[in-house]
């Protein structure tokens, strides 16, 4: 059986033609990325894979459901083949050849092979030279149905190669979908070669010409972006706007039950929000020199007035008309702006009631009530203290691509 952890991966082949069909920009914007880890349920249909190429090798290691999942392929195979002799009503089906986990390539119009190859690689094939029949069968381990058979690219550019390579009249083309239920665990189409093929081949050969443009188009979706491995990247920025839209409408539909049921996961995630944004700001902080998109922004000051009631007594002629007056009200607004006597309540007040600008104003202040900063010499009467604040992370250019 080949090897399929090598991490080699054609741009173009059967098992990524439905994306780069969707998504003619993937082909350019996937090349050169590392493989996905596998995740836990790819593994074990990997394993079911070999398990299903090797009928000999033990089972004994396997649970029981993925026992049941063979089984269940295999009887899916068997009456597959044996109701389509039935109704076309061969009585003897004659010699078969069986193939496993073969690999094919596309050729073109003129039966050369394509260039760079567009491999494809069937789980299982049964010929009937006798009939000119020809069965390819798919095996899909996951429980998420896949396109049907007959909208599916995968099994179309199978029966493209398998009509080149070992020939045949009629070929029909299955998944196999063991852990669903019945009719989404089997689906299978049929192609007529002297109908179908070229039809078939112009099609695939149209996808790949479209993928090789140099300005082929991202466009996302969920069934083209799910297995991309641009997704999410500075590749592909289209897929990241995509996500946050695909992830905020997903949040939105959900009942609070579920909501709630997220709670533990979304405080893990915002641990780790915090976690990143700490390390990145001490990076920042100690060594900026190894960030190229992030840094620190520009220091900001928190200013406190000391003493709030010398402070407005040097700045009572600005506030004179809320002072002098004799009313209970004006005596509250009086006390009120003592006690809450800020830097920012200040300015504010004689931008709106001096028309000053911003920077004046605050030119003002400072004049009037001197500042002292943190870590300076003290500068007498000074009634404004001023600390910087912790710089924040910021992003500083274009991200890397
Ligand atoms: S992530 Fe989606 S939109 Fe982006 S290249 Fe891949 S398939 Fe296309």
């Amino acid at each position: 059986m080949p090897d399929q952890s090598q991490p080699f991966r054609a741009l173009i082949s059967a098992s990524n033609l439905y994306r780069r069909k969707l998504c003619p920009g993937s082909a350019k914007a996937e090349e050169g990325l590392p493989e996905f880890s596998p995740s836990a349920a790819q593994r074990q249909g990997t394993d079911l894979h070999a398990k299903e190429y090797d009928e000999e090798s033990s089972r004994d290691e396997l649970k029981a459901g993925e026992k049941r999942a063979l089984e269940k392929n295999k009887r899916m195979t068997e009456d597959f083949i044996r109701q389509t002799f039935l109704s076309l009503e061969i009585a003897d089906p004659g010699p078969c050849r069986v193939f496993k986990e073969r690999e094919f390539f596309l050729s073109d119009e003129s039966g050369d092979p394509v260039y760079p190859a567009v491999p494809g690689h069937t789980d299982e094939v049964h010929w009937y030279p006798q009939h000119k029949i020809v069965f390819v069968f798919d095996s899909k381990f996951g429980r998420k149905p896949v396109q049907k058979a007959e909208m599916n690219y995968q099994l179309r550019l199978y029966f493209v190669m398998v009509q080149d390579e070992i020939g045949g009249e009629r070929i029909f083309c299955a998944i196999r979908q063991p852990y669903l239920k019945s009719p989404e665990d089997f689906h299978s189409v049929e192609y007529i070669t002297s109908e179908h093929a070229e039809a078939s081949r112009r099609e695939i050969l149209q996808i790949i010409a479209e993928c090789s443009k140099p300005d082929a188009k991202r466009i996302p979706s969920i069934d083209a972006c799910t297995y991309c491995r641009a997704q999410g990247t500075a590749r592909c920025p289209e897929s990241r706007q995509f996500l946050r839209q695909v992830s905020r409408q997903h949040i939105l539909a959900l009942h609070p039950p579920t909501l709630e049921a997220m709670a533990t996961d979304i405080i893990a995630a915002e641990n780790v929000i915090e976690a990143w944004y700490d390390r990145m700001q001490f990076i920042a902080e100690t060594y900026p020199e190894l960030l190229q998109h992030y840094g620190l922004g520009f220091t900001q000051y928190t200013d406190s007035v000391r003493n709030i009631a010398a402070a407005y007594g040097k700045l009572a002629p600005f506030f004179d008309s809320e002072r002098n007056t004799s009313s209970y009200d004006g005596f509250l607004r009086f006390v009120t702006n003592c006690c809450k006597l800020s830097v920012p309540k200040m300015r504010n007040y004689l931008i709106k009631h001096h028309s000053m600008t911003e920077d004046d104003a605050y030119a003002l202040i400072v004049r009037e009530l001197g500042v002292q900063h943190e870590g300076e010499d003290p500068i007498e009467g000074a009634l404004i203290f001023s600390k910087p604040k912790k710089r924040m992370l910021v992003k500083t250019t274009k991200e890397r691509s």
